[in-house]
């Protein structure tokens, strides 16, 4: 079972992680994967770094592949911060 750390729990609890698509990132249509870990008990998003690290290298091979252009990784924090 998935575990990790609930900011509103307070404490390690069960998650499930959720599918969705990111239709469009800096104006570009990249419809990409991503997964989001969702706790079990208060239904929260969590922050889960493994997942959040694929979901980013998915996105960012997607923009790359599309516009030819590197994302950086201070814009990796922006994307982080966005469901803050
Ligand atoms: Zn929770």
């Amino acid at each position: 079972m998935n575990k990790a750390y609930c900011q509103n729990c307070r404490e390690y609890t069960e998650y499930t992680i959720e599918k969705r698509i990111i239709e469009e990132y800096k104006g570009v249509k990249v419809n990409v994967e991503e997964y989001v870990p969702r706790c079990n008990r208060c239904g929260k998003e969590l922050f889960v770094q493994e997942i959040e690290n694929d979901n980013l290298n998915r996105l960012y091979d997607k923009y790359r592949e599309l516009t030819g252009i590197e994302v950086r990784w201070r814009f990796r924090k922006q994307r982080k911060n966005k469901n803050a």
